[in-house]
């Protein structure tokens, strides 16, 4: 970014709902499986077929919106976009466009610990196209696959708010994580399941009138995203200080090259010949129903991250570590709550979920976020280590152990010996044992070299087989050294 130009950007993000079946029949929608097998005359569009529309996909798009801070409308009205294209075998495409289901709202984010709000125009509802697929037949040719057709989408716009790359990014990821807690998209952008849109134009710094957008398409990475962001403020500020002006159009990633390339010119919604689907009647969502959607809702990341940090006083970083995704925050929640504990345990569980069962996670490779480990497990690893039962190498053992085969930690301590040594007679008798076999060390210490007093614990550690409870093992030594 030149320091003459301000960056802006509006994203328009498409959700697929995970809905079992799709939007206006009763096929499938799971991702994959031989080409046209997930199909039906409806999502085929043969003449003569009528759509009916799925109630859970309009209960997402509720739950979505209120999520959001949208206002749900009671009526809304599904449309038909006119374009011609293979995949889309009606020859339009059944989406909303006066009156959409949600509008206003807006996501919240902390970017170098300034609040931000990005407002969203509207949400709406509308079906997924087909995939064509080229050189996949015997002769080299194309075909199209209409698995995806008829697969319910949110599309979810944002208001022009956006002012940087880095809040681009932080917005799709804080979006991505809330329609994932809310159970309604897999937030799987490699599956084309969540993908966005950006809309980029400059103005210059200090005007309050937007410049002239190019919409990019196709970015299916977070880094991508980027690059084709940082490559457009490159191009439009090169165009715009050479005297010329941006041309409005839809340009297409290249993620090998790095670059962004003219697709098509920028269609007006009049291009689209939009006009209401007269086989579908309004959706009507009554207020009750609204109602009874708000109450099920879950905690959302934020408001779980600030209780996490008001109530139990943990740091920004690690409510923002254990609320990145619902099964952490609520193996967090559960743990907490079988522990029972206050701020304190809390804290030992943060550190324990975010560390060492982290690192085995991912030492086990993903999709084994938590292993075999309870929250019922970690929270006896933590009761046994604030009872001095445990430390250090020992918990990382038991761990260990409850990741890969699960079960009670008690157990686990007792049969595989990892109690920490606390009793006062065997730790003396580990600790005479070193003082005899380091006279010239103890002689030293006492002529005033304290820092050898952690050579001679670490030895009485390595005598006790890194069992001895450190406190008692420091304690015992300073008393017989006279310190
Ligand atoms: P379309 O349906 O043609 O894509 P919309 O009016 O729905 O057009 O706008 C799409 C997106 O473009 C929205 O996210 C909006 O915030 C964004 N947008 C509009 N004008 C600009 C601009 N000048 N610069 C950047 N983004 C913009
Ligand atoms: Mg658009
Ligand atoms: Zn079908």
């Amino acid at each position: 970014m030149t320091r003459e130009w301000q960056l802006v950007v509006g994203l328009e993000v498409h959700a697929q709902l995970l809905t079992r079946s799709k939007i206006f029949c009763g096929c499938p929608t799971t991702f994959g499986g031989e080409p046209n097998t997930h199909v039906c005359p409806v999502c085929l569009g043969m003449p003569g077929v009528l759509p009916a529309l799925n109630r859970q996909v309009v209960e997402f798009a509720v739950r979505t919106g209120l999520a959001l801070g949208c206002a749900i409308q009671e009526k809304s009205v599904f449309a038909r976009k006119n374009y011609f294209y293979p995949d889309l075998p009606k020859g339009y495409q059944v989406s909303q466009y006066e009156l959409p289901i949600c509008v206003g709202g807006g996501v919240d984010l902390t970017l170098d610990g300034v609040e931000r709000r990005v407002r969203l125009t509207r949400i709406h509802m509308e079906e997924d196209a087909g995939k064509n697929l080229h050189g996949v037949a015997a002769d080299g040719s194309s075909g199209v696959d209409l698995n995806r057709a008829g697969v319910p989408l949110l599309e979810i716009v944002s208001e022009p708010d956006i002012r940087s790359i880095d809040e681009a990014v932080e917005y799709l990821k804080s979006l991505r994580a809330i329609l994932m807690f809310l159970g309604v998209n897999d937030g799987n952008l490699e599956e084309g399941s969540f993908r966005c849109d950006a809309n980029v134009s400059l103005m210059p710094v200090g005007s309050t009138v937007l410049g002239t957008r190019c919409e990019l398409k196709n970015m299916n990475s977070f880094r991508f995203l980027r690059q084709a962001i940082e490559f457009e403020v490159r191009r439009q500020s090169e165009i715009l200080e050479g005297g010329g002006r941006v041309v409005q159009e839809t340009r297409l990633f290249d993620p090998q090259r790095g670059e962004t390339r003219s697709m098509r010119s920028k269609e007006e919604a009049h291009d689209y010949r939009y006009f209401p689907e007269p086989d579908l009647p309004p959706v009507r969502v009554p207020a009750a129903w609204i109602e009874e959607v708000r109450r099920s809702l879950p905690e959302l990341p934020r408001a779980r991250a600030a209780r996490y940090q008001r109530d139990l006083s943990l740091s920004a970083y690690d409510a923002g570590l254990l609320t990145a995704d619902r099964e952490t925050a609520e193996f967090f929640d559960a743990s907490v709550r079988a522990r029972g504990g206050g701020a304190e345990s809390a804290k030992r569980i943060a550190n324990l979920l975010t560390g060492e069962v982290a690192r085995l996670a991912n030492d086990a490779g993903a999709g084994t976020s938590r292993g075999k480990l309870t929250p019922e497990a970690l929270a006896g690893v933590v009761r046994l280590t604030e009872a001095g039962t445990l430390g250090g190498p020992g918990i990382r053992q038991v761990l260990e152990e409850l990741f890969r085969q699960g079960g009670d930690p008690a157990v686990v301590v007792a049969s595989r010996g990892l109690a920490q040594v606390s009793d006062e007679s065997a730790v003396e008798g580990a600790c005479d044992a070193v003082l005899t076999a380091f006279p010239g060390e103890v002689e030293r210490f006492r002529a005033g070299e304290s820092k050898l007093l952690g050579f001679l614990v670490g030895q009485v550690m390595k005598g006790m087989k890194g069992k001895g409870n450190p406190a008692v093992v420091n304690a015992m030594l300073k008393r017989k050294l006279g310190a």
